[in-house]
């Protein structure tokens, strides 16, 4: 039945051929000759030329047509750059780590030489890199110790048509940039012979690239007064595009189904599936694993590979990997793989329709982030439906109906007319910039840029004023979310920034430190017995990270390391993520001079105390009345429980604090510590009504 039913949704209208795969030679003459194939090659010397004659630049071309990889190349190449770096901005970290080191491999030199990359908490490169891939927060952090971006002859703003507040905030920036270091060039010019020599070195003026995968250009060419638009012609195969007949509410089961139906019934060819999340591709890929496991005996086998934002740098280049003949490789990805990175080989794509939106809600007294599952713009769907059409005809699964299709928004918001301003805001203060005066695309919504200030005073941030204090620029140093990097600085005073450092570790790692299995939590919690705190989850992960860096320094093997975590529900990644992490922490200490090794011993209330500083506004009290809590800061009236992954669980202690608010179907508290009641008074941001610290 449940077959019939799915036969019925995707009727097949014909079948295109398979083209010869492309030849994968791995040899430096072989990546030559690809990079003599792409669509862009035929362009390159108007392209050198459009860039010679003009300041800025915006140029569109179709995903996969080799604006990433080769405008940085051949502007190098035409040296157009001369003893300046080519900066190449990217939405997400494990774009800017993957095309760094695929254009090292074009160049034939190492990793981290010529063309080397900065991602927060990952940075390879030295003196003579040339071309530098780093996200778009980083180049903007780049801008507290060089304001004028002095290292840089050309900044490439990729991937722009996603307009991250990030790339938002650098356009504004550049703009100013550009001016700034033109007008310095004439005035260096016009003085003197001298003076046209510092201008070289100065690497005056500015060029500048915005690249879109998108027709919105014009948009973006406006935004620089009427800037030339030069557009590259890709590659675009046919792709037949079927749609469900009924909405398919578990999304999840409907794409392991539709794939084991792609694989039994059509031809050799990739399969690349879109997914929201970095859950969601984990929970499908171990069900397409186990089900692939059960095909009969000749069938084609199936290679599974991830890919999303904090993929690990090991496991990047497998989805580059040409597959061999007998295996389909099955790329589960988020949207990174709409337009950021063009994985070979893929002929079928299904598409669930959804995505994870970061959204900032704002209500009295405080604001809540989100990271939601949402159904994907039109704009999304035509460019995942296209990634199927890339090296010959091909086909689009969609898991929605095409009434569903038409009810999208054309393109997404913005993020900065929906995200939480707090970070940049601090930012751009310490730049000496104010978010509400800045020549924005497109401005922030002036209740969210109060909202920001107002966060940031109660933090001690930024003082009645508005400008910014010592602990907001103290804070700023640290690439850290405000709530973690307020912490911080409070741990200083309190003499733990040993402790603290570790928590904000494990806190900035990509993944969960605790597997939460919400059918065995029993088990689960048992086996972390051994690192429980009682004050609550803070100081239990703090435990757990000690209790493994103590199995590492022991010399224990990767499989013991290994079965470790796994027995004790602990995920592994995140782990050694968070030593990473904790060693650069520990590096931006020694460079300012703090000592991170200040210990407060066996003493838990400084810590709790400092986190308490930057998670004000995340506490809340129990409330008898509800059996539920209520955040303090606030005077909504919303109900807050302790999430069950947590150690407090099924405990009500009076007053907690929280790292995050999380909505499913009830709003929970995850990562909750207890507070003393009294230790509310001792914030100097926040004087608690009798009501609140009475016992
Ligand atoms: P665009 O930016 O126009 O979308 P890119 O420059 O990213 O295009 O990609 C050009 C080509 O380089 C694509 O065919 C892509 O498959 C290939 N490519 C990019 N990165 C890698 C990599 N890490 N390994 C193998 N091929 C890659
Ligand atoms: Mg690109």
């Amino acid at each position: 039945d449940e077959e019939e039913d799915y036969g019925e949704r995707f009727a097949v209208n014909g079948r295109a051929t398979l083209l010869g795969s492309e030849t994968k030679a791995q040899k430096f003459q072989g990546l030559q000759e690809q990079r003599r194939q792409l669509p862009i090659a035929k362009g390159r010397e108007a392209l050198i030329r459009e860039v010679r004659e003009n300041d800025t630049v915006v140029l569109v071309g179709e995903t996969g047509s080799g604006k990433t990889t080769q405008v940085p190349q051949y502007l190098l190449e035409a040296d157009i750059s001369s003893s300046g770096q080519i900066g190449v901005t990217q939405p997400r970290r494990v774009a800017a780590t993957s095309l760094a080191s695929r254009v090292a491999d074009e160049q034939g030199v190492a990793l981290g030489s010529r063309v080397g990359y900065a991602v927060r908490f990952n940075e390879r490169h030295g003196p003579g890199t040339k071309i530098k891939y780093l996200t778009d927060g980083m180049l903007f952090r780049e801008l507290l110790a060089d304001p004028l971006l002095s290292r840089y002859s050309v900044i490439i703003i990729d991937e722009a048509h996603e307009r991250t507040l990030n790339t938002d905030v650098l356009l504004a920036n550049l703009k100013r940039i550009q001016k700034e270091r033109k007008e310095r060039a004439t005035e260096n010019l016009t003085n003197s012979a001298k003076g046209k020599e510092r201008a070289r070195e100065d690497k005056l003026p500015l060029k500048l690239i915005i690249m879109s995968a998108t027709l919105d250009a014009e948009k973006f060419s406006r935004f620089f007064n009427n800037t030339k638009i030069l557009y590259v012609k890709g590659r675009q195969h046919p792709v037949e595009i079927f749609h469900t007949i009924r909405s398919q509410p578990d999304y999840a089961d409907a794409t392991v189904r539709t794939f084991f139906q792609i694989h039994l019934d059509y031809e050799p060819g990739d399969v690349l599936i879109f997914l929201a999340g970095q859950e969601d591709i984990e929970a499908v890929q171990e069900s397409i694993k186990t089900y692939a496991k059960q095909l009969p005996l000749g069938q084609m086998s199936v290679f599974t590979c991830p890919m999303y934002a904090n993929l690990p740098q090991n496991m990047q280049t497998q989805v580059f990997k040409p597959t061999s003949s007998g295996v389909r490789k099955c790329i589960l990805a988020t949207n990174i793989a709409e337009t950021s990175i063009t994985i070979p080989g893929v002929r079928y794509v299904i598409d669930t329709g959804k995505h994870k939106e970061k959204r900032h809600y704002e209500y009295t007294g405080g604001g809540l982030d989100s990271l939601m599952t949402k159904d994907i713009s039109k704009s999304s769907a035509m460019q995942r439906a296209g990634r199927a059409g890339r090296e010959g005809p091909g086909f689009c699964f969609r898991l929605y109906t095409e009434s569903d299709f038409r009810k999208m928004e054309s393109t997404y918001l913005p993020e900065i007319l929906r995200t939480n301003l707090m970070s940049s805001t601090l930012q751009l203060k310490c730049l000496g910039q104010d978010i509400s005066s800045l020549d924005f695309m497109d401005p922030p919504d002036p209740d969210s840029v109060r909202a920001a200030y107002l966060t940031l005073r109660i933090v001690g941030a930024l003082d009645k004023r508005n400008e910014v204090t010592q602990i907001g620029r103290m804070m700023n140093m640290f690439p850290l979310e405000p709530t973690l990097s307020r912490a911080f600085v409070a741990a200083q005073e309190n003499g733990c920034i040993y402790e603290i450092i570790g928590i904000v570790s494990v806190l900035s790692a990509s993944a969960n430190l605790f597997i939460d299995p919400p059918k065995n939590r029993e088990k689960a919690r048992e086996a972390r017995m051994a690192f429980q705190d009682n004050s609550g989850d803070h100081l239990t992960a703090l435990k757990t990270l000690r209790a493994y860096e103590e199995i590492v320094t022991s010399g224990k093997s990767k499989s013991a390391r290994r079965a470790w975590c796994e027995q004790h529900y602990v995920n592994e990644r995140a782990l050694s993520e968070a030593i990473d992490i904790q060693k650069q922490l520990r590096g931006i200490c020694e460079r300012e001079k703090l000592d991170w090794n200040a210990s407060a011993g066996n003493a838990i209330e400084p810590v709790l105390r400092s986190l308490l500083v930057g998670l004000v506004q995340n506490t809340a009290i129990y409330r008898e009345e509800t059996n539920a809590y209520r955040q303090i800061t606030s005077n909504s009236a919303m109900k807050i429980q302790i999430h069950p992954s947590s150690v407090l669980s099924g405990r009500t202690p009076r007053v907690i604090m929280y790292d995050e608010p999380i909505f499913t179907s009830k709003i929970y508290a995850r990562g909750v510590s207890t507070i003393p009641p009294a230790m509310l008074s001792m914030l100097p941001a926040f004087q608690p009504t009798k009501e609140q610290t009475k016992k």
